[in-house]
């Protein structure tokens, strides 16, 4: 190993544009929101933001900053040990135009930012709160940093009205330390998953995990086995991508094939929904999936 591998043709292919997509594009201009799909140039926009069977438009939104205080070895995103201070005000105007875009399914997910006494958790809180208030039909997905295990924090996020609490694990439990920042590990992000469930048992909880970085099939299956057994509802798995030259190294283009296969393990092991593919994100048409698994 050491050399890159090369790219391979299922990760090249196009992916189709929903019909939402061009109404949601126009219209995103004048609210002054920061999506993750726009700014990550996420592959799955066109599918997210247009909606599939069910039309249901997804899109991710970053609050808090751009800029993190901590440094994965898998992200790109810009990190300090003292970002600008938030923005009071971000809750409520985000909110408003969350609502006004038009969108079914939103995840609000943020960087971490552990120089803050609640991590952000009153901020995330708040824009949940202020989002139902005006719009009470809109799903609303948390991705949330791990607190460094502040389970209040946890707690206030779990009981502001969202309708899924999604935590990443990111990596097998014998990874952590090589993929993610020291002050994140396996069990602390578990802890994360288990509070939200205890608080609110009705809420959906979800996690992800990327796959490519050298994990065994074995890992991967012990990994499943403690989130069904953390009460974890939702799991996606995907490729990982490397996104710059320091960043890490992929170690495995897994086919689609196997990601199929993971898929039917994840539905074997009682998942309420499993979605895995090599360009499946954490956020991946989580409108349509959860609608759809509504309605069936
Ligand atoms: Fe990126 Fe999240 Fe890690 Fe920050 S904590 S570096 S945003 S993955
Ligand atoms: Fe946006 Fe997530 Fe969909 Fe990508 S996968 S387009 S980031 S909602």
């Amino acid at each position: 190993k050491g050399e890159r591998l090369r790219l391979p043709p299922w990760l090249k292919t196009e992916i189709p544009i929903g019909k939402n997509f061009n109404k949601l594009k126009n219209t995103l201009r004048d609210l002054n929101l920061h999506t993750v799909c726009e700014e990550a140039r996420c592959p799955n926009i066109g599918e997210c933001w247009g909606g599939g069977e069910y039309a249901t438009a997804t899109a991710t939104i970053m609050l808090m900053g751009d800029t993190c205080t901590r440094g994965c070895r898998f992200c790109s995103v810009k990190t300090a040990r003292r970002p600008p201070p938030l923005d009071p005000d971000e809750p409520y105007n985000t909110a408003k135009a969350i609502a006004a875009w038009g969108l079914d399914y939103v995840v609000l997910t943020s960087v971490d930012r552990d120089d803050i006494a609640d991590g952000g958790a009153e901020h995330f809180s708040q824009t949940v709160s202020n989002l139902k208030e005006r719009n009470a039909r809109i799903l609303v997905e948390c991705l949330t940093p791990d607190f460094r295990g502040d389970l209040a924090a946890v707690e206030k996020i779990a009981l502001s009205g969202l309708d899924v609490y999604a935590h990443n694990v990111e990596t097998v439990r014998e990874l952590q330390r090589h993929v993610r920042d020291p002050r994140a590990n396996f069990d602390q992000s578990l802890s994360v998953l288990k509070h939200a469930k205890k608080v609110k048992p009705n809420v959906l909880t979800k996690t992800s995990i990327m796959l490519g970085l050298g994990e065994t099939d074995q890992q991967i299956r012990d990994t499943l086995t403690e989130l069904r057994e953390a009460e974890v509802d939702h799991l996606t798995l995907g490729q990982y991508m490397q996104p710059t030259k320091r960043h890490l190294k992929v170690d495995e283009y897994v086919t689609p094939e196997k990601f199929a296969h993971w898929e039917k393990v994840g539905n074997e092991m009682g998942f309420v929904y499993t979605a895995s593919g090599p360009l499946v994100r954490s956020s991946y048409k989580a409108g349509e999936f959860f609608l759809k698994n509504l309605l069936e």
